[in-house]
């Protein structure tokens, strides 16, 4: 007997009939004589919803009660499909993020799970029942209070409880058939990806690939969960994301034994891009820098520092950091202006970045200089640089950022024969 985690995202369980559909599949799946977790989003966009309406009512930004707000969108999708399943003939309960002993420290709206103590799932499974449980949502240690997860959440949930209760696989259904070589819903000749190292995997989600929620991808390699990305849609075999290296050499007869050089092109438009202009030359400036920026817990992502134009002893630093963090670090910048001594601050949301990931490109000296190419020859023009072994990402204009990525996929060889399909959601 298997235990399986399922994990099913918003447009997997948008209206009535994708409640049903997702029930007879887990139905399927325990009466195929699995155990199985069910780890549910909020029906279709109504996170969004729910954001757009509390937009309505205030913009004082009250982490606590945003959190109660966002997290009923997953309980709404739990009972229903509990409700469908136990229609079916199955045994289903469902469970808040809480009640599945989802431990969390207090940081509203991107809590960090400290600890899963999943009591209540165990006995529900070793009943006999099939267990579902709200994704996203947690319970803060210190506080008492429900927390959130950061969006996309869901799957971070998913990966936990797979490893807290030693599940065998970790399935997350989504509203295409695996990870892709791109966004189909950008480049419509993405291939689907049939293995990816976590290691990749891990580079495609941190450089924007929505597919896969981050800390998933980080949880999953740190306990060995194996993942399963596949379709609610479709019975078709999805993607699968392999958690150590070990897995990766485990080659199949007749597989070409060298891995391909890129997996994929993953693209965000999530980021802002922030220049400190005129910033002392003198040790110690980028430390103040960072630190007011830390200060205001933002995750910083790209950083370019200039050479200081000859004879001015100053320098301008520029870096990106999520839109939704934006406000918070210009602000506290600002206030420390005069002890950091620069001249001004730049902000800009229009811009998008597209990388380029592959385990094969550290030894593969030609990948820049195509990929530098690719976006020449496509008129677009780059912002900032930054890579790592297996990355090479780049900032454009937003406007320019899906021409960039079609490009840089093409070049690469990526196109394959068919269009990709996607069978629901709205990719908001
Ligand atoms: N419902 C949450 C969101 O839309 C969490 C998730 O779907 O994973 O971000
Ligand atoms: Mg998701």
């Amino acid at each position: 007997m298997s235990l399986i985690v399922q994990k099913f995202g918003g447009s997997s369980v948008a209206d009535a009939e994708g409640i049903k559909r997702v029930a007879k599949r887990v139905v399927d799946t325990h009466a195929a004589g699995n155990e199985v977790v069910v780890v549910v989003s909020a029906m279709g966009d109504s996170t969004d919803e729910l954001l757009d309406l509390a937009g309505q009512i205030t913009t004082l930004g009250n982490a606590r009660e945003m959190d109660m707000l966002l997290s009923a969108g997953e309980r709404i999708s739990m009972a229903l499909l509990a409700m469908a399943i136990n229609e079916l003939g199955g045994s289903a309960q469902s469970f808040t993020g809480s009640q599945a002993g989802m431990i969390t420290d207090a940081f509203h709206g991107k809590a960090r799970i400290i600890d899963v103590s999943p009591h209540r799932i165990k006995t529900a499974i070793e009943r006999g029942d099939i267990a579902i449980v709200a994704g996203f949502q947690g319970v803060s240690q210190d506080s008492h209070d429900i927390t959130t997860l950061g969006r996309g959440g869901s799957d971070t949930t998913a990966v936990a409880l797979a490893a807290a209760l030693d599940a065998d696989v970790c399935e997350i259904y989504t509203d295409v058939d695996g990870v892709y070589t791109a966004d189909p819903r950008v480049v419509s000749s993405a291939q689907k990806i049939e293995k990816i190292s976590s290691e990749e995997m891990l580079e495609l989600a941190a450089s924007g690939a929505k597919i896969l929620h981050l800390r998933c991808v980080e949880y999953a390699r740190r306990f060995g969960v194996p993942l399963h990305v596949r379709s609610s849609f479709s019975a078709h075999e999805g993607t699968w994301v392999l958690p150590s290296p070990d897995d990766k050499i485990k080659i199949q007869e007749g597989e070409p034994l060298e891995q391909p050089i890129i997996s994929g092109v993953a693209h965000d438009r999530s980021e802002a891009k922030v220049t400190v202009v005129g910033v002392p030359d003198i040790p110690g400036k980028a430390a103040e820098i960072f630190g007011i920026v830390a200060g205001a817990n933002t995750n910083i992502d790209m950083i370019v520092q200039n050479v200081s134009t000859k004879g001015s002893g100053r320098t301008d630093i520029s870096f990106t950091l999520p839109i939704i963090d934006g406000k918070e670090a210009i602000d506290a910048l600002n206030a420390a202006q005069a002890v950091v001594g620069f001249d001004t601050i730049q902000y800009n949301e229009q811009i998008g970045k597209l990388s380029l990931i592959g385990a094969g490109m550290r030894s593969n000296p030609g990948v820049s200089h195509r990929f530098f190419e690719a976006l020449h020859n496509a008129g677009v023009n780059i912002d900032m640089i930054s890579t790592s072994e297996i990355r090479i990402s780049v900032v454009t204009s937003a406007k320019l950022l899906d021409t960039a990525v079609r490009a840089v996929h093409a070049a690469f060889g990526l196109d394959g024969e068919d269009a990709a399909t996607v069978y629901g959601g709205t990719g908001r």
